[in-house]
């Protein structure tokens, strides 16, 4: 594939301010603001994934030390006890899923799979129905919230358009498997060819523009209303609009960059 493909998260990061992915992802600033909101839920999201993996196939390694990890990670925020609670939740999640499993009758396709190829795209797992024969794409959330928004899920799309390049079908179930500590709940997200094609379209423009400006052929541009994805007030808003990206007053101004 000659064409660059930038993951899910990479892609949405950069669509809501450039300037802040370029920062961030190619220049290697950070806050600790700008982590601390992210972090934990996808630490904790990622350690259930990694549980249900080896659950699911024994062949996949459990990660060796989670609780090492998440000390690490949390250490710094200033947030240690934050650890302890990531793993309880962790537990109470996979202890749900175990007692609960949708896909329990399903042929087991891929678990815990990574395309580097397809912009670094990790899918949980992907099942087919014994008496079907369609494919079931669910990915793996720990959350106690089921927003609506997640009827229509960026990530999906691209995990729905790599199964359809390498075994060139589309599933015919794409859904959320939204894991809490007392239930399990599936959410279908609507995903189409004729969706699939409206998503590659739009990814494969931004997909472009992201290389080009990792490049240095275009420069990267700034979100006017200086906000993050959530509407809150953007932690770089000193560095672009007061230092207008001076590392020294940068990082006197309290950023680190990352060597
Ligand atoms: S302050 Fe504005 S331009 Fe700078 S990174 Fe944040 S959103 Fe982007």
């Amino acid at each position: 594939m000659n064409k660059p493909v930038f993951s899910p998260s990479s892609t949405l990061r950069w669509s809501n301010c450039p300037v802040r992915y370029f920062l961030e992802h190619e220049q290697g600033w950070k806050t600790k603001f700008s982590i601390s909101g992210m972090l934990i839920p996808r630490l904790a999201g990622q350690l259930i994934a990694n549980k249900i993996a080896n659950y699911l196939d024994s062949s996949i390694e459990l990660e060796e030390n989670p609780l090492e990890k998440v000390n690490l990670r949390t250490s710094d925020l200033g947030e240690d006890m934050v650890a302890e609670k990531v793993l309880k939740t962790v537990e109470a999640g996979f202890k749900v899923f175990t007692e609960q499993n949708p896909y329990i009758d399903m042929e087991t396709v891929w678990v815990e799979k990574a395309f580097p190829e397809y912009g670094n795209a990790r899918l949980d797992a992907l099942f087919r129905n014994k008496d079907s024969g369609k494919l079931v794409l669910p990915d793996f959330k720990l959350t106690s919230r089921t927003p609506a928004r997640y009827a229509y899920h960026h990530n999906m799309h691209h995990y729905a358009w790599v199964v359809r390049e390498i075994l060139g079908e589309l599933p015919s179930r794409v859904e959320l498997c939204i894991i809490n500590s007392k239930e399990l709940t599936i959410i279908p997200v609507s995903v189409t060819e004729e969706s699939v094609e409206a998503w590659l379209q739009t990814n494969q423009q931004a997909w472009e523009r992201m290389q080009n400006q990792r490049e240095g052929l275009e420069k990267p541009w700034m979100n006017p209303s200086h906000t993050d994805e959530r509407g809150n007030a953007c932690p770089f808003q000193d560095a672009c609009l007061r230092f207008m990206w001076d590392e020294q007053l940068m990082k006197a101004g309290g950023y680190e960059k990352e060597v």
